[in-house]
């Protein structure tokens, strides 16, 4: 039987850590879905701007699922620029997914958005960055001079920003415009889902966000197709509702139900109070009143709506006692 007798060797002191990717200061994010032709000038573009400026950066490009080689063009451009990053979806998940994605990768104090297909002018990077430093959370761009069919895309356009602004807290000309610039904190902490990049000033807003908003440049597309048309006008009315009920009840949702199920109730109590007397003191036949059958619906709804606010007071905790979330955001604690 041998033993051992030798002691173990201290471990060599570690050498100084270097980090060898350093964060860097500009995270710019870009979703890309079959934009296979306007992948290479956008990345030379960004480029010129991004190397013209002395801050430290990176871009992030997320492939959405393309189906038209956009995808190869991007491993090979990967190879080409050591600031370009890129995260390729297995499918198309939508504008908004790639961009939480993005967000999500990103790791610059300052992240600026951007449509991939040169509409947006890398340009005005530097511009909303500087404005951004003035001492907003999010610079909104603004496409004073749209490049885009009127019919289908500016009138609907204009009339969804006039709506969001009417029903929103934020005061805005442009929600839908990509091209943006937010403290790394704001856009980590947007929660995306569906098509919800067109609200995200207002989601910002909801997590205290200081929000402004600067003319931007904006050119037609020269290459590939737009993704949208005029059927996405539905969708942003069903979006505004959900953000609009989440931003003013999430944290209190029998507030809403709880006041739409007292009205409901008082009404319908009313009626057959009313209803009731006629039947029992004056001999009044009900089985000729339609206004009972009113009565009745306007009760159960009534209930229905009550505890449906109590079925969401339950979720609500659910949702932030499971997963530990707050229902405040902090801006910093002095010591
Ligand atoms: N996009 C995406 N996923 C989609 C649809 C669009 O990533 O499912 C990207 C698209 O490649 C572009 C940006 O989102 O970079 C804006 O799309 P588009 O230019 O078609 O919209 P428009 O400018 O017409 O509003
Ligand atoms: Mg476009």
């Amino acid at each position: 039987m041998t033993h051992d007798t030798t002691t173990p060797q201290p471990a060599a002191p570690a050498p100084p850590a270097v980090n060898p990717d350093p964060e860097p200061y500009l995270s710019v994010v870009v979703p890309i879905y079959n934009e296979a032709e306007n992948l290479r000038p956008l990345c030379q573009t960004l480029s010129e701007v991004l190397s013209a400026g002395s801050w430290s950066h990176e871009v992030i490009m997320v492939d959405d699922g393309s189906t038209d080689g956009s995808a190869d063009i991007l491993v090979e451009l990967h190879q080409a620029y050591s600031w370009l990053k890129v995260v390729r979806f297995r499918r198309n998940f939508g504008q908004t997914a790639a961009l939480a994605a993005a967000f999500a990768h990103a790791r610059g104090e300052v992240i600026v958005s951007l449509d991939g297909d040169l509409q947006n002018d890398p340009a005005d990077i530097p511009k909303l960055v500087a404005k951004l430093n003035e001492g907003y959370d999010l610079v909104n761009g603004w496409r004073v001079d749209r490049q885009d069919p009127f019919w289908q895309r500016r009138l609907p356009s204009q009339i969804a920003n006039w709506v969001i602004s009417l029903l929103t807290q934020v005061k805005l000309h442009d929600y839908g415009c990509t091209l943006k610039a937010f403290r790394r904190h704001i856009a980590k902490d947007l929660k995306l889902y569906g098509e919800m990049h067109r609200f995200i000033p207002a989601l910002a807003r909801d997590l205290g966000a200081t929000i402004t908003e600067m003319p931007v440049t904006h050119h037609p597309r020269t290459r590939g197709t737009s993704k949208y048309g005029l059927a996405r006008t539905l969708w942003v009315i069903l979006d505004l509702l959900t953000v609009k009920f989440l931003s003013s009840y999430a944290t209190r949702p029998s507030h809403l139900f709880g006041l739409l199920g007292f009205v409901s109730l008082l009404v319908g109590g009313l009626i057959t109070t009313v209803l009731g007397v006629q039947r029992l003191f004056f001999a009044v036949e009900l089985s000729n009143r339609p206004l009972l059958l009113l009565g009745l619906l306007l009760i159960v709804t009534g209930v229905q709506f009550l505890t449906m606010g109590l079925i969401g007071e339950m979720l609500i905790r659910t949702y932030h006692e499971s997963q530990e979330k707050p229902i405040y955001w902090i801006k910093d604690v002095l010591e």
